[in-house]
């Protein structure tokens, strides 16, 4: 496939405002492509030229694409600049440039798919000295040699957005009409998504071996797993209710999430997000190598900083200063990690997903049985409320986080927050004190002392997983500093976008809107019930509409925007329904 006829799908894509027409113009993408193209094709769409382990990033910054414009074009760097403030979207300044150039212009595609995929993969690749010009003049010469209508999502692509808002699940939808026919088989692949993290090896497997190789589709080494998240519940009660009476409680440690595989020498750690984390624990790497008896594994856990003799488990602030990427070996000498592993997915040649709890843990018991700096999660078995709060209490005396009760009965559930696995914390034995990570969609410029600023809060939404959209629940205006300010306005204003984004649902018209792509962390007084937000909305018995909404919002954190998580790892509309009705419970037990 050419990439101009690609273009072509994308402009229509971009031009339609309804989920369902988009997943018709991506099947017939898909229809019309090769088997290997699928895989480039996914990728483009998505905006990454690899999935996050593989750590394969562009390298290039709105400024360099600015140059490559320029030279590409023939304006100067300042026009070039000057129409990116305007239109605030470097794709339509190449466009409109490339379309109004002197020079003798293209008018007709001459990359294929593949060609163009090859050459961003060697963009990124090209590091060192001189780097900076190189990736420019190759960039240019991709500008140079094409049409205008192709320039828009060159442009667009080594900037990690294409601005169509197509999400995972789209994609996933659209495989499943193109090569079966039928939505059916979406869950099927998302299954297979989950098992390894990589939609083009997914599509590209659906494309080539059918859907029995998807159905078949087992866990991989070196291919991380979606995480399996928890639900929430507030008392020990509801817990093992809802667990058939009896449960496994695990303390719940506020650290790094890892993702260990072990292929005999070869060791890799990802983090919750699915990267490649393995250079900043190198503690950990050396544990697992001295410790782990088994040739391959996967397994997963909680990395924290831990003092052995006084039993001290450190705040996640002072552990997360290891993120810093300078004085790792000295940090790990000063601060050593210990890893709290809470499940095995893979051992020695047999997949583990399907194993009941009970069997997993075993196994993990067993496998970390000589081990110090690697061991279990500390945990009891109960069917008794009383000793479940008990070792609540006890855990946060201990400095934890809360607790995670498990199913003694449930399989892993790969990618999915399900009740097979239950967090309590503190914070829902009262008022609402838990955080939501809600996806910015939008954001409004500032008024009064603000307006120095340009920025006077945001536009916040929930992810609702039923429907693939995101669902408006606030509008946060407090809690940000004046640096988080410029530091939002000047992300935000990267993915602004001229109209409402389709997989975006809301009633309220913020002044610019944002593709949905960044999360943050709010904190709230209370969940109330709104006719102006449309997360959870539905009709009530009088007819009127109304959805929910946050009481006195506020952002929270050091870090303006939560980078661990991904749009669609946002707090749910459905937690939010499910939050709501247990703040109202507390109110209720406690009057
Ligand atoms: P939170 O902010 O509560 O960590 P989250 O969305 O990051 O929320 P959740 O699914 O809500 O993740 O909570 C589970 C997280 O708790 C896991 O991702 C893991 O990192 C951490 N965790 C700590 N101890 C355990 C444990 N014993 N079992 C499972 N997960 C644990």
């Amino acid at each position: 496939m050419l990439f101009g006829e690609l273009a072509k799908y994308y402009d229509r894509l971009e031009e339609v405002s309804s989920r369902l027409k988009m997943i018709d113009i991506l099947t017939e993408t898909f229809k019309k492509a090769g088997h290997e193209e699928i895989g480039y094709i996914i990728y483009i769409t998505q905006g990454v030229l690899a999935p996050p382990f593989e750590g394969i990033e562009f390298g290039v910054a709105d400024k360099l694409v600015e140059e490559a414009i320029a030279i590409a074009t023939s304006y100067t760097k300042d026009e070039v600049e000057k129409a990116y403030k305007k239109s605030g979207d470097l794709g339509i300044v190449a466009k409109d440039l490339k379309a109004s150039t002197k020079l003798k212009s293209l008018r007709n595609s001459r990359y294929t798919v593949e060609e163009v995929y090859n050459k961003m993969i060697e963009i990124a690749r090209t590091g060192g000295e001189g780097s900076k010009a190189h990736k420019i003049k190759l960039l240019a010469d991709m500008f140079a040699n094409s049409a205008p209508d192709e320039v828009k999502y060159l442009a667009r692509y080594p900037l990690g957005e294409l601005r169509m808002g197509v999400g995972d699940a789209t994609i996933l939808e659209a495989l499943s009409l193109a090569y079966t026919g039928s939505r059916a088989f979406k869950g099927e692949l998302e299954r297979a998504y989950n098992l390894c993290s990589d939609l083009s090896y997914v599509g590209v497997t659906l494309a080539k071996e059918g859907k029995e190789a998807i159905i078949g589709f087992k866990v991989t080494l070196f291919k991380p797993v979606r995480p399996a998240l928890a639900e929430r519940l507030p008392t020990a009660n509801e817990i093992l209710e809802k667990m058939g009476g009896r449960a496994a409680v695990e303390q719940k440690y506020d650290g790094f999430r890892l993702q260990v595989h072990k292929d005999g020498d070869r060791i890799q750690l990802y983090s919750r997000r699915l990267e490649n984390t393995t250079g900043m624990f190198p503690d950990i790497l050396e544990a697992v190598k001295r410790e782990i008896p088994a040739k391959r594994i996967i397994f997963e856990g909680e990395a924290i900083a831990y003092n052995e003799v006084t039993g001290e488990l450190f705040p996640f602030q002072e552990t997360i200063q290891r993120k810093r990427k300078h004085d790792i070996e000295k940090k790990a000498e000063e601060l050593p990690l210990h890893l709290f592993a809470f499940d095995v997915m893979y051992y020695e040649g047999k997949d583990y997903l399907n194993e009941p709890y009970e069997k997993r843990r075993e196994l993990l018991e067993h496998v970390l049985e000589k081990s110090s700096t690697i061991r279990p999660t500390t945990r009891i078995i109960t069917s008794s409320p009383k000793e479940m709060e008990g070792f609540f209490e006890k855990s946060i005396e201990n400095g934890l986080e809360g607790i995670v009760a498990k199913d003694l009965n449930s399989r892993y559930i790969a990618g999915a927050r399900k009740f097979s696995w239950i967090k309590m914390k503190r914070s829902y034995k009262g008022e609402l004190t838990d955080t939501l990570d809600l996806v910015v969609v939008g954001y409004f410029l500032g008024r009064g002392s603000r307006a120095e600023f340009e920025f006077g809060g945001l536009l916040c939404a929930t992810y609702n997983d039923k429907r693939d959209m995101f669902e408006t629940i606030t509008k946060l205006g407090t809690g940000f500093t004046e640096a988080q300010m410029a530091e939002l306005k000047q992300t935000l204003d990267r993915i602004k976008i001229k109209s409402k984004p389709a997989r975006v649902d809301s009633i309220i018209t913020p002044d610019f809107w944002v593709t949905p792509k960044y999360v943050v962390v709010v904190k709230a007084d209370e969940i109330t019930k709104s006719p102006t937000h449309t997360c959870g909305m539905e009709k009530l018995p009088d007819g009127t509409e109304a959805g929910y909404a946050l009481r006195f919002p506020r952002l929270v954190g050091d870090e303006a925007i939560r980078k661990d998580k991904s749009p669609e790892d946002a707090t749910t509309t459905r937690e939010v329904i499910e939050m709501f009705k247990q703040q109202k419970k507390v109110r209720i037990d406690d009057s």
